[in-house]
């Protein structure tokens, strides 16, 4: 292994040493963490800063999480679905799609911004990750794979998506950040028979869902 790869790797590690001090505490998700390697999601030539626990710009005015967002809705996830089909809205690098796949996940992801997509599907086939991918409006979800176990949305949402909620299998869960321009609760909703369960954690700052059941495009955010 190059003296570069051995650096990364190293980074890698210690990226999730830090992800267990911030109390992530899933073997199976940190074990995903380990796996994949982030800084192929990156957008920028000093790799290792894609250790830091930080969000980073991808362009076009959208960001790749902090690792620690992403262990704390996978966490979320994989506690109360452990297999099966997931949707994730807002594919954005593909490393949360990426990180869902190495967890055995059946993953669907839709980006709505086509140069993300086109980015995100070529990486995907370069690693040789069966994800399938779309580019379109995920607030109206995927029809033709629904229903799912598992809807990840990694953009934050006004309120709940009604569409997103009747693609989700019995017993299914949905991991949302729900709130106003600046800042949103994590939330899970869980399907259980025609009935949905709320149950609401921390708050976040993401970029916005833009869409037909999220915020219009002119919306504008300060944080991402
Ligand atoms: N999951 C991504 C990752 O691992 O890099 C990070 C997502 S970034 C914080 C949010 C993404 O959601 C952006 O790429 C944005 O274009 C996308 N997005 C926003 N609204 C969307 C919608 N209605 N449908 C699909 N993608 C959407």
């Amino acid at each position: 292994m190059k003296e570069s790869e051995k650096l990364l790797e190293l980074r890698r590690r210690e990226m999730v040493e830090g992800l267990k001090a911030y109390g992530i505490a899933n073997r199976r998700v940190l074990d995903a963490f380990l796996e994949v390697p982030r800084h192929l999601f990156f957008d920028g030539d000093a790799l290792e800063l894609a250790y830091n626990d930080a969000a980073y710009p991808i362009g076009f005015r959208q960001t790749i999480s902090q690792p620690y967002t992403v262990a704390y809705m996978t966490t979320l996830l994989v506690e109360r679905c452990s297999s099966g089909k997931v949707l994730e809205i807002g594919t954005g690098s593909g490393y949360q799609a990426a990180i869902l796949d190495a967890l055995g996940y059946s993953v669907f992801t839709i980006e709505r911004i086509g140069e993300l997509y086109e980015r995100s599907k070529k990486l995907f086939s370069r690693l040789g990750l069966n994800i399938s991918c779309r580019c379109g409006d995920g607030t109206l979800g995927w029809i033709d794979e629904a229903p799912f176990s598992g809807i990840m949305v990694t953009a934050g949402a006004p309120g709940e998506p009604q569409t997103l909620m009747g693609q989700l299998a019995q017993n299914g869960s949905m991991v949302i950040p729900v709130g106003d321009s600046c800042s949103q609760l994590m939330t899970v909703i869980c399907r259980l028979d025609n009935d949905f369960k709320r149950e609401v954690f921390q708050h976040f700052s993401f970029v916005p869902l833009i869409g037909k059941e999220g915020w219009e495009d002119t919306v504008f955010f300060t944080t991402s």
